[in-house]
């Protein structure tokens, strides 16, 4: 039973039509179509009543200006923009759930070309007639890499998922159990080759598998060797596991081709940064593995892509499997791994214009030059609110690249005094653009190294933002 107070309360909302006739619904008209507003108010409306019955709204939240309000945020969170940027001040550079690789203005310019205009996308200038989506991106994977051939795709599981659906329906491939991985929570080994239609043939141990499990394993029905970069761990102590050289000397041996998937994707020497084991495509393809599948967004810098390169023969089966159409990569996505794989014909190589390779190399002496312009310029925005410091910290590569490859570096360590660490890390996540941060107990830690541009200079007033919205107790 509602009480008379509620009802009363109910009673006193105004009505569509008189919202919508008042001055206050200006603004929201001019940005939406009148569908779209009468729906918004009606939300609105509903989400109020429903306020009122559970005790939670008042007279104040009935008036048409909170009216107004409430419609504009309703507005704003149903049909507004939901893709924001954030700034990254987490030190993770390929971080997977931020959308890892951030692209350089050159890169996004080429999008925005492509984008703005019709292009060649199929069509060969040449000739004058149909042309081929990938021509291009094969020439460039050609030159960079070696290959025979290459095809680009959605992203690596869509590469593996095509790779094995073309190479082995119906058939068996050969893995390690040591390498029968999850990555991100939905890409496991076992569950897409279940999808493709081949049929998985683990061999060895967790810990140990010897060339001679694969060799055992090779029967009438297998017909692909598969290799997977363990991308987001790794097995230490009492282990064994074949390296490619002897794998492909089996695959030869018996027959049968050999797949990697390689995951990162990673096209240039990373080992002056401290990333040592990283094995580069090249070296994957110079071995003589006859398939090679990675990312275009991990370490390589790019756009979400998937790349599949090696074997002109197999390649060719993939482009013209069925799957490869529903696969397939976009016109936009594609102008931007080819002008993302050009940063790697530069003479000065592609560390300048590949953010991800930037952040990654990013020197010494930058890092703590950021660091320390961010800590003074907390301080100064914020005087005895907080408590910034600089301590040693690491950061990671992530996006399930290189697990045990730390980059060390400094990081600012904000502890407030009046609230708690993790009230700061909701401001802050919460803010315009929002930030994300790392809390460790009492502090919010913010590594410069994954920081782009001018981003060093909007932190101080995000800060104290969040600390002039709060009243000084801590919660
Ligand atoms: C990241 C990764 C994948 C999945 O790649 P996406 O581009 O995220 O689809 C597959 N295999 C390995 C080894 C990986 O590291």
């Amino acid at each position: 039973m509602q009480d008379r107070a509620t009802n009363n309360l109910l009673r006193s909302i105004p009505s569509v039509d008189r919202l919508l006739s008042d001055h206050l619904f200006e603004e929201i008209k001019k940005r939406y179509s009148d569908e779209i507003v009468k729906r918004m108010v009606r939300l609105a409306l509903d989400e109020l009543r429903e306020e009122i019955r559970e005790g939670r709204a008042g007279p104040a939240e009935c008036t048409v200006e909170a009216l107004a309000a409430r419609a504009w945020r309703t507005a704003l969170s149903r049909v507004g923009p939901r893709v924001r940027t954030v700034i990254n001040a987490t030190g993770v550079v390929v971080h997977t759930n931020l959308g890892r690789s951030p692209l350089s203005k050159k890169v996004a310019d080429r999008i925005s070309r492509v984008a703005l205009s019709y292009s060649n996308l199929e069509y060969d200038l040449e000739r004058g007639r149909r042309g081929e989506r990938n021509s291009h991106l094969r020439m460039l994977m050609q030159e960079l890499t070696g290959a025979q051939a290459a095809l680009a795709v959605n992203n690596n599981a869509a590469a593996v998922l095509l790779a094995l659906s073309t190479l082995a329906e119906g058939r068996e491939v050969i893995v390690s159990r040591g390498e029968l991985i999850e990555i991100g929570g939905s890409f496991r080994i076992p569950e897409v080759m279940a999808r493709s239609g081949a049929v998985l043939k683990e061999v060895g141990t967790t810990n140990r598998t010897h060339p001679r499990d694969y060799t055992d394993a090779v029967g009438e029905h297998t017909a692909l060797i598969l290799k997977v970069h363990t991308s987001n761990y790794r097995i230490v102590g009492f282990t064994r596991e074949v390296g490619l050289e002897e794998l492909v000397g089996i695959g030869r041996e018996k027959g049968i081709p050999t797949m990697m998937d390689l995951g990162s994707g990673c096209l240039t020497d990373l080992s002056a940064y401290g990333l040592a084991e990283e094995t580069t495509v090249q070296e994957v393809l110079a071995k003589g593995v006859d398939v090679v599948t990675f990312s275009g967004d991990k370490l390589l810098g790019g756009p979400q892509a998937g790349i599949i390169a090696g074997r002109a023969d197999l390649i060719e089966r993939m482009r013209t499997n069925q799957l490869a159409r529903a696969l397939r990569m976009d016109k936009l996505t594609l102008a931007a791994l080819e002008a993302t794989l050009e940063e790697y014909t530069r003479p000065e190589g592609p560390f300048a214009g590949i953010p991800t390779l930037e952040m990654i190399a990013r020197p010494r002496e930058l890092l703590e030059e950021a660091a320390l312009l961010l800590c003074q310029s907390i301080r100064d925005r914020t005087g005895d609110r907080c408590e910034v410091t600089i301590e040693q910290g690491v950061g990671r590569v992530g996006g399930g690249a290189l697990p045990m490859s730390d980059l060390p570096g400094p990081r600012v360590v904000i502890r407030p005094r009046h609230v708690s660490a993790a009230r700061l890390e909701k401001g802050l996540r919460e803010g315009d653009p929002p930030v994300i941060c790392l809390v460790k107990e009492d502090a919010v830690m913010m590594d410069p190294r994954t920081l782009l541009r001018d981003q060093v200079s909007l932190l101080p007033q995000l800060v104290a933002k969040v600390f002039d919205g709060e009243t000084d107790h801590r919660g």
